[in-house]
């Protein structure tokens, strides 16, 4: 938990959040501000602050949470048409929160390259 970080407040419940998934590891929430028909945010409780902070110790985790992407993205139909897995890392890749997450997105043609 680190003070002034709205995902743990999301993930303390202090502050409301439409989730979808959660086990002892990560919850996964619906974004705010949805950029495509499904747009979850999976977000690990232990407060990260960004990718390069990962260390050998979180390699599960970051396994795991690619599991639960796939497993929402099956749950909600999206599995066999495709979905995308987005992490942004810092200012220039268009990080805003500073506790990590991964984007699924789905359900609709994504376009390549990324914006
Ligand atoms: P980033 O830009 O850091 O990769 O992604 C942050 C995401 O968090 C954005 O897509 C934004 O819409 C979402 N977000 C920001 N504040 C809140 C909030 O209070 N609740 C939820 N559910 N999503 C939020
Ligand atoms: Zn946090």
């Amino acid at each position: 938990m680190s003070d002034n970080c709205i995902f743990c407040k999301i993930i303390s419940g202090e502050i409301p959040g439409k989730f979808i998934y959660q086990d002892d590891y990560v919850v996964a929430f619906e974004d705010l501000n949805p950029q495509a028909p499904c747009h979850v945010l999976i977000v690990p409780r232990k407060h990260i602050r960004t990718t390069l902070d990962l260390t050998t110790a979180d390699n599960e985790l970051v396994g795991h949470i690619y599991q639960v992407a796939g497993k929402i993205a099956h749950d909600q139909g999206f599995a066999d048409d495709g979905f995308r897995v987005v992490n942004n890392c810092n200012e220039a890749a268009g990080q805003t929160v500073w506790h990590i997450h991964f984007h699924l997105l789905a359900g609709r043609d994504m376009i390549w390259p990324p914006g």
